[in-house]
This record gives structure tokens, C-alpha cells and sequence, in this order.
């Protein structure tokens, strides 16, 4: 059932305009070939809608009355054949095609950034297969995440990808994305849950890949679409992993005397096998900001669920880690608090009504490297002018690392698209030099595109040629990824 519902951020329809001046011809042959495809929508403020997601510096044009930019058309396909239709003769007419999902993305990725087509898969949703045996479910790509929670729960499986906007993101844009829910260091990342994949190339054709518990055929043609943000191909279909519904549950609170505490703390449990849902440690001014801090303690949050003997020796695990590190066990109703709190983003939103430039950049860095990148990128981002808050937690855990989130913060320091550029490129480039990565699941999108020759090095010129190879027209999503034809910055 779609329910994708506008942004709330809104701009006054009809009196919507582009920032970039970015148009595409769409001669009235090719809207009527879409038409007759699927249905092709030419209202205002359905175009209107279509061009922006939840970038937060389009949330500041959005105060202005601004989008990105504005498609011509928008369509809402409901089958695979239909989407192949129109990727076909959006090719035929070598006319961008940018796929949106719940457009809850915060790097612009489903910005049509260059006008053209928006295909908006939410009317292409539903589970269509569900083998209990195996705990697999076949979904369509426009579905969101709570209509695939709730069609699993009668069988007794959840999927377990729980990101922040789970309400509001598509199981093709978790794909696409390359996402990762907050209880990832149990379930693992959207990458580990895709058993298969149903994609429609740039020309139309309709591939399947995957679909097996493991494999030796060559490489993983699904791991191509998954993180590639509708660059090469529309995700149509996805295939996912699901788990029996726990039937325990259990959390609990430690506070450190610092980060590097913590941060060694975590990596001693999740090394010798603990991997509790939540692992969430929070620095000093996170802490003290949410969860009761005196402004020098961290404090880490933990929540397992599954089998009770499993969950019972996780969070012993968790507890003797802690403990050699100094740790003090704190109030597990911290936890309660942040799972009531964790989705609300009205803090975010009032902000950027009174002024401030806000956003949030996630790395992922191997345990040696994670207490470097928290200090080179906390303390980059504090010297940008302007900058008055910058903070961290960490979050996602894995065998060899885990994801660093920075929330930062600045006010008058001049116009908002060079303070916010100043601030990405100085978290950025401090991330990358320290040994971070680009990101670890809010992708790339049309925010992160200039770091990407830098972060990848001779990789992209290794997904040029793929491009390339797939969609030699260039149709799909230009501008994003780094894949040519940026307009930001
Ligand atoms: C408040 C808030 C909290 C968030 N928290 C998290 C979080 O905890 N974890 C996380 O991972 N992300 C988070 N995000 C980011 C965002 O929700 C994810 O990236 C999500 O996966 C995007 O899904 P979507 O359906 O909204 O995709 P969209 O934003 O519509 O699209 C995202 C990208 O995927 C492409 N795309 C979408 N669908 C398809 C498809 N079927 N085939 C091919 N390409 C496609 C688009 O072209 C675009 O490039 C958050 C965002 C917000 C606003």
C-alpha cells in the first residue's frame, strides 16, 4: 500500500523554483509514450515534490521556495514490464530518468538534478512471496518498511532493517542506498539482508541476479545494485533475508570515563563475538545533550533481542568489556527513552527554520583507526567559522570497525551554501585523511559527488566503465555518485 506522503519541509506549491537551472527538453511524443506505458503526471505540485528528498541544504531552499530542481514529468509505475517501458523510451529519447523512492534521502540522491523523468516506485509495491522455511520474502521495491514489517509478522519473521526514516524509505531505496537500520550490529547491513535482486537495465532489459544462500559464479552481480543509487539500473524487486520474531529481549546502560574508553569497550565485545542489536556509545557532549551527561562521561546503550540463552551471553559479554574498561554501569532507561525518541526529527527541522546549517556525516573506519577520525573530525569541523557544535557516536558494529556518526552545527557565518560546503569539506576530507571512508550508509547522492575521486581513487574509473557499459546514454540518475554532469557545488 503506498503511502509516501509529501515532505513536511514545505514549499508554497505553484510558486515553486529550480535552483539549478538544469532543464531537459521532454517533447510531448515521449510524455505521451509514458502515458500510454503507465500514466504520466504533469501537475505542479507533483513535480514540485518530486524535486527535492530530505537533503538538509534543500532544506533551506525549501524556506526560500525552492527545489533542486524541477522534473517534467513524473510517472508511477505498478509492474516490472511497465518500468521496462519506460526506461526504454526514456533511452530511445536519451532523456534523464531519476528513480524516487520515499525521496527520504539526505544526499540528493533522487534529485532530478538535470529535469527530465522521475520514475517514483511507490506505486510498484507489496510482498509477492514469503518462504517461511527459509526465511526469505520477495517484495517490490516501493514498499515501505512498515507494510513489509507488518505483512511478515503473521509468519513470524521480521527483516530487522530498522533505519531512522523506516516509516518513510522504500525497500528499493534501502537497496539503492545501500543502508543500514540502528539495529544493524545484530542483522547486519542492507548488503548482508539481499538474497536477490530484480533489476531493469537503462535499455529495458530485466535481469535477476542472486538468489542463492552463497555462491562461486563468478562475482556478485547484486552487490553492482546495491549501494549504486539508480545510476545503473531500477530496482524492481528485492529478495531479503528474514529472521523468526524474537521472543527476548534484553538492555542495559554503561558510562566511561571517555570515548576511547568506550570505543575499546565495544571493539573487545563485538571481537569475542558479542553482537547485540544496539551498540550505541555516545561522546561526552551527545551525552551530556541526550542522556544525562555531566559533560565529560560517554555513554554507551545497549539493546539485544533473539533467543534468551543468546541475548543472555551477549550482554554478559558486553558487561565484562565494559567493565575492563573502566566502565559504570548507568540507567538502562536511557534505552527506553532513545527507542521512544530515536525516529523524531523535529529537532532537525526547527533548526533549520531558525537559521542553522545542520547535518549528520557517517564513516566507517577499522577499530585502530576510529579514535583518530572522532578527533581529526571533530576538531576539523569545530575551526570552520561559524561551526558551534560538532559531535559524534558511534554506531554499527563490525569484526574490524565500526560507523562514526557526526552531528554539526553553525550559525552566521554567511550564506548557507558556502558554510555548509566548508563544513562537509573539512568533516570530509579530516574523515578520509584519517583513515575513514566516504560514508558508511547515507550514500552519495549529489552532496558527496566531489569526494569521490578522492575516496576511491582508481575505482571510479572502474565504475565509469561500468557505467558506461550499462547505460552508454547516460540516462539514469545523472550527476550522482560522481559519474559525471555534477551541478553541486
Ligand atoms: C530522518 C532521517 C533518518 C534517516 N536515517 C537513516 C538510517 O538510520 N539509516 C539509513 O541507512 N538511512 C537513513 N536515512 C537516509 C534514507 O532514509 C535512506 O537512504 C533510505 O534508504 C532511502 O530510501 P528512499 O526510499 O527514501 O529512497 P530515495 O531517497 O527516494 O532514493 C535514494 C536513492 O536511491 C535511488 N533509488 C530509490 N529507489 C530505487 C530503486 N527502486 N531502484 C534504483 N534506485 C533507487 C534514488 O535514485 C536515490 O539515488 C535517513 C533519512 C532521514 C530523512
Amino acid at each position: 500500500m503506498p503511502h509516501q506522503t509529501p515532505i513536511e519541509f514545505g514549499v508554497p506549491h505553484g510558486s515553486v523554483s529550480p535552483r539549478f537551472e538544469r532543464r531537459t527538453v521532454v517533447e510531448p511524443a515521449l510524455v505521451a509514450a509514458l502515458d500510454a506505458a503507465c500514466g504520466a503526471s504533469t501537475d505542479p505540485a507533483d513535480l514540485a515534490e518530486h524535486g527535492r528528498d530530505w537533503w538538509p541544504l534543500a532544506l533551506h531552499w525549501a524556506l526560500a521556495g525552492q527545489v533542486p530542481n524541477l522534473p517534467a514529468v513524473v510517472v508511477r509505475p505498478r509492474t516490472t514490464a511497465q518500468v521496462a517501458q519506460v526506461a526504454a523510451a526514456c533511452s530511445a529519447a536519451r532523456v534523464p530518468l531519476t528513480v524516487s523512492g520515499g525521496r527520504s534521502g539526505v544526499s540528493g540522491g533522487a534529485v532530478p538534478v538535470h529535469g527530465g523523468v522521475v520514475l517514483d516506485t511507490t506505486e510498484l509495491s507489496g510482498v509477492d512471496a514469503v518462504d517461511e522455511v527459509s526465511g526469505l520474502v520477495t517484495v517490490r521495491a516501493g514498499t515501505f518498511g512498515p507494510d513489509l514489517e507488518d505483512h511478515l509478522a503473521p509468519h513470524g519473521l521480521r527483516v530487522g532493517h530498522y533505519p531512522q526514516s523506516f516509516a518513510i524509505s522504500t525497500v528499493g531505496g534501502w537497496v539503492a542506498a545501500r543502508g543500514a537500520g540502528q539495529f544493524s550490529t545484530r542483522y547486519g547491513k542492507i548488503d548482508d539482508m539481499v538474497a536477490g535482486l530484480e533489476v531493469v537495465l537503462a535499455d529495458g532489459r530485466v535481469l535477476h541476479v542472486g538468489g542463492a544462500p552463497a555462491a562461486a559464479d563468478g562475482p556478485d552481480l547484486a552487490s553492482l545494485f546495491i549501494g549504486s543509487e539508480g545510476t545503473l539500473g531500477i530496482v524492481t524487486s528485492v529478495t531479503l533475508r528474514a529472521h523468526p520474531v524474537p521472543d527476548h529481549e534484553a538492555r542495559a546502560a554503561w558510562r566511561f570515563a571517555s570515548f576511547a574508553d568506550g570505543i575499546a569497550a565495544s571493539r573487545d565485545a563485538v571481537r569475542h563475538g558479542a553482537t547485540p542489536a544496539v551498540l550505541r556509545l555516545y561522546d561526552a557532549a551527545e551525552t551530556a545533550r541526550s542522556h544525562g551527561g555531566d559533560g565529560h562521561d560517554c555513554i554507551l546503550l545497549v539493546l539485544d533481542e533473539g533467543d534468551e540463552g543468546l541475548v543472555g551471553a551477549t550482554m554478559d559479554l558486553v558487561a565484562r568489556s565494559a567493565t575492563s574498561r573502566g566502565a559504570a554501569p548507568g540507567d538502562g532507561a536511557r534505552v527506553a527513552a532513545w527507542l521512544e525518541h530515536r525516529n523524531d526529527t523535529s529537532a532537525l527541522q526547527a533548526l533549520s527554520r531558525r537559521g542553522y546549517v545542520v547535518d549528520t556525516m557517517e564513516v566507517a573506519a577499522p577499530w585502530s583507526r576510529l579514535p583518530d577520525v572522532y578527533g581529526a573530525v571533530v576538531g576539523a569541523l569545530r575551526n570552520v567559522p561559524g561551526c558551534i557544535a560538532a559531535s559524534a557516536h558511534l554506531s554499527h558494529s563490525y569484526l574490524d570497525g565500526a560507523c562514526l556518526y557526526f552531528s554539526f552545527a553553525a550559525k552566521d557565518a554567511g550564506p548557507v551554501e558556502a558554510v555548509y560546503r566548508n563544513l562537509w569539506d573539512a568533516g570530509q576530507r579530516a574523515a578520509l585523511a584519517a583513515g575513514a571512508n566516504l560514508a558508511h550508509h547515507h550514500g552519495v547522492g549529489l552532496n558527496r559527488a566531489r569526494f569521490m575521486d578522492e575516496a576511491l581513487g582508481g575505482g571510479l574509473d572502474v565504475l565509469r566503465s561500468l557505467k558506461a557499459s550499462l547505460d552508454p546514454h547516460g540516462i539514469l540518475n545523472p550527476g550522482k555518485l560522481g559519474l559525471g554532469r555534477e551541478v553541486w557545488p
